[in-house]
């Protein structure tokens, strides 16, 4: 007996974003800085955005069901939609802490497609064949949860498909361990989580992170200022003023700012990466 996989068969499944209005603004706004484990803020905020993810319905379960590099793929994406066309960064440099542009292009981060046979391998392991799926958010929304341990032996439970998986991983030798942990990254799509880069002040090598929580989202009292905004010029409800498309409300600020045309302002300068 065994459980189906549950990680979806599309590595990077394709995503079909909502339009951008206040509510998913605010939604994504507070998943990002939320105090949750990371896992648990990506499905968040891949289930505030998406309407599809590949053949799949948007939504917290699909989100989960994403492989963890497609998931990090799919928040790379999201991202994107709050701040199209900008391809200047600014990141620190460890060795002499100067700040320095950086030019990304975002929808150009390394992949690495899943292996044959994904979301499924199978190991032969000490208490015989056994499969496994590929992790995905639920299994890293379960693994972020615990506290100590193996992470190895963590996973193989986690990623089992065996009904008696939880059961059976304390029984499995480091040598199963080491195998399981292979083919499941063998198997498992991939993609870069940072770019190097040369500190043009000292001429250090620097390794960039990129994680998108920490500079593509919106902060949630930057939406309410907006709201505020408008609702004290115009007298409208705080709904009506969150179900205007973003470019609309941000657009109405700026004209209750007096900015000409009202086009809506976008940040100056790079993007902030920590
Ligand atoms: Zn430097």
């Amino acid at each position: 007996m065994a459980r189906p996989a549950s990680t979806l068969p599309e590595d990077f499944p394709e995503p079909v974003f909502r339009p951008l209005d206040g509510h998913v603004e605010i939604a994504v706004a507070e998943a990002a800085e939320a105090r949750m484990a990371r896992p648990r803020r990506v499905t968040a905020i891949l289930a505030a955005m998406c309407a599809r993810l590949g053949s799949a319905e948007g939504g917290a379960d699909s989100a989960r069901r994403v492989s963890a590099a497609g998931r990090e793929w799919l928040l790379q994406r999201a991202g994107l939609e709050f701040f199209r066309g900008t391809r200047w960064f600014e990141a620190p440099c460890p060795g002499c802490g100067a700040r320095f542009d950086l030019e990304l292009d975002l929808t150009a981060v390394p992949q690495g497609r899943a292996g044959a046979g994904f979301p499924v391998i199978e190991v032969e392991t000490s208490l015989g064949a056994r499969r496994f799926e590929a992790p995905n958010g639920h299994h890293e929304e379960a693994f972020a949860a615990r506290q100590d341990g193996d992470a190895r032996r963590i996973f193989a439970g986690l990623c089992g498909l065996a009904d008696e998986a939880a059961a059976e991983v304390a029984r499995f030798e480091a040598a199963d361990l080491e195998r399981i942990d292979a083919a499941l990254e063998a198997v498992s799509p991939e993609i870069a989580d940072g770019v190097n880069a040369a500190c043009p002040d000292c001429g250090g090598p620097v390794r960039v992170r990129i994680d998108p929580l920490t500079f593509a989202f919106p902060r949630p009292e930057a939406v309410l200022r907006e709201v505020h905004a408008i609702a004290m010029a115009y007298r409208w409800s705080e709904r009506a003023i969150l179900d205007l498309p973003s470019r609309r409300r941000r657009a109405y600020v700026a004209l209750i700012a007096g900015d000409g045309d009202g086009r809506a302002a976008r940040p100056r300068g790079g993007m902030r990466l920590s």
